[in-house]
């Protein structure tokens, strides 16, 4: 195992990841020979170039899955065999902890130290819940009159579409495939430009665990070729797609212009923090609310962006949750020291700086951070310090877009009703918190909170027992939990006839 930054940067710089599609079982080029450049934020350098899917290579996958899940070879086996089949990928993807961990950390800048202890486990674990559950979930009778027997069967619903943002590669995919592979489904991932090498290294060991050829494809491509060559397929079923609500709304386009297919939306967010004032442990609070909004250097579409806070309790908090912000280590990925990595590109961190443009526009102090940094060893890439904007109003620029970086925008109120008020002012609804020492305002205030995910006295536990997904413009349909499983599935009514026929011979 490698343990210092030296190891895990000579290690980094020995990588050969793949990087062509992955259709039918194995790797081929796109039939263009295009590719594009992938470039890590951890310097900014070209890690490879992958190959860039065409209309053609898209087509090419959903009929390789078309194809395979009409033949039976995966859909119709045995739920014990899909089960065998991923709780082997599972152990496959522990198996290959450091390499992929490795490659998560250098495409996505994650620091090492979270892609080993987060990102690999949680996309492992994943992969077995799903395959756990299969034997455990049972379908329905129907309280039919007593001349008949009405069964309510979940099946699998073809070919599923997943597109995937860059911010938790491997987990995002996990959250989709799993379930999409464990109904019976077959697969068409089109990973973010950004990041695709964890999911063709994702493909190859599903091939390795037992998954079918041509069940579980991957075309790494361009958003608008790639992505809308899916999205318009007629040979799609379902798409699911996680990413910014700008082009969610395109997939949304898309279906209603091909077949009409499903799609499933977790957009983006602009997560509220609710502190009362009588809030009880203001260090654990900062703490909360400061890993809440500083993981993965903010890129987290649930990151808790908002501090909505009483003003009775405003300035400890703030002086707390500004300590917490600065003494996490910002720095190389590949140093296991890191707790908080690199933006994902040069457009990206442009896209936050402009946000600090507007933060000064609007009058905003900047409490604590606010500047690019380059630490030590690493000339180029993109860093950013924690940043705190004070005194926010929270229906301004500021308090009210997905600025989808190290950026807390705090801003007051007195009283409950105000901070739930405030709270729910915002187009999204993806997560909120509430922190009090009152059971009964924890208790109402988590019902009006409009939110898919409310935590009281916390922030951002979760797992994969747990539904994950939107209220609002933050999307619809769920990843995680049983649903999830429903989700890629359609629901059959077997009716039988009983009649009144007597058992007399
Ligand atoms: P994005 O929407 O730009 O890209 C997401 C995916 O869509 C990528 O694979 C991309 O290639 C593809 N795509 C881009 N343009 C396309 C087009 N015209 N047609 C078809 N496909 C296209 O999002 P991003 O920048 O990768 O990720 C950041 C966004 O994702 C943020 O808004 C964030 O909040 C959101 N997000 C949401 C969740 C959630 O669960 N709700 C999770 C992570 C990220």
């Amino acid at each position: 195992m490698a343990t210092t930054k030296n190891d895990w940067i000579e290690r980094a710089a020995a990588q050969q990841p793949a990087t062509g599609l992955y259709i039918d079982g194995g790797f081929r080029s796109a039939r263009s020979g295009e590719t594009f450049p992938t470039v890590s934020p951890r310097d900014g350098s070209i890690t490879a170039h992958v190959a860039a899917a065409g209309d053609q290579d898209v087509d090419d996958a959903v009929r390789s899955a078309h194809r395979t899940f009409e033949s039976g070879v995966w859909s119709r086996t045995d739920r014990r065999h899909r089960q065998t089949v991923l709780t082997r990928l599972s152990d496959l993807i522990l198996e290959n902890l450091e390499e992929l961990a490795l490659l998560e950390s250098t495409d996505a800048g994650h620091p090492i130290s979270d892609a080993l202890a987060v990102d690999v486990p949680s996309c492992a674990r994943t992969f077995r819940w799903y395959a756990e559950a299969l034997d455990k979930v049972y379908d329905d009778v129907a309280p039919t009159p007593r001349n008949a027997l009405a069964v309510i069967s979940r099946e699998a619903l073809g070919v599923i579409g997943a597109v995937v943002p860059w911010n938790y590669p491997l987990i995002i995919t996990a959250w989709k495939v799993a379930p999409a592979l464990a109904a019976g489904n077959s697969v068409v991932l089109k990973p973010s430009e950004q990041t695709s090498l964890t999911a063709l290294r994702l493909a190859e060991l599903a091939t390795e665990a037992g998954v079918p050829d041509g069940v579980f494809n991957v075309v790494p491509g361009l958003g608008h070729v790639a992505g809308a060559a899916l999205g318009r397929h007629d040979l799609v079923d379902k798409i699911t797609f996680t990413g910014s609500p700008e082009v969610g709304r395109y997939f949304q386009r898309y279906a209603s212009e091909s077949n009409g297919k499903q799609v499933a939306l977790e957009l983006g967010g602009k997560s509220p923090q609710v502190v009362l004032h009588d809030v009880g442990d203001i260090a654990a609070c900062a703490s909360a609310v400061a890993w809440g909004i500083f993981y993965n250097a903010g890129q987290t579409c649930h990151g808790g962006s908002r501090l909505l806070v009483d003003e009775r309790v405003h300035d400890e908090l703030i002086e707390e949750v500004i300590k917490v912000g600065r003494s996490l280590q910002l720095g190389d990925p590949l140093d296991p020291a890191t707790q908080i990595g690199a933006i994902i590109d040069d457009r990206q961190l442009e896209s936050i700086l402009g946000y600090y443009a507007v933060a000064e526009g609007e009058g905003i102090a900047v409490a604590s951070g606010g500047t690019q940094v380059h630490p030590a060893g690493v000339e180029h890439g993109y860093y950013l310090e924690p940043t705190v904007l004070d005194r926010v109003n929270n229906a301004g620029r500021i308090g009210q877009e997905e600025i989808f970086g190290p950026v807390l925008a705090v801003s007051t109120f007195r009283g409950a009703a105000e901070g739930i008020r405030m709270a729910n002012d915002t187009k999204y609804g993806l997560a909120a918190s509430v922190w009090t020492q009152d059971i009964t305002k924890a208790h109402t205030a988590a019902r009006e909170l409009r939110a898919g995910t409310v935590w009281v006295n916390t922030f951002d536990v979760a797992d994969i027992i747990t539904p994950f997904g939107g209220f609002k413009e933050s999307g619809f349909g769920r990843d995680r939990s049983l649903h999830a499983l429903d989700a890629y599935s359609a629901l059959k009514t077997t009716w039988i006839n009983l009649g009144d026929a007597a058992l007399d011979d």
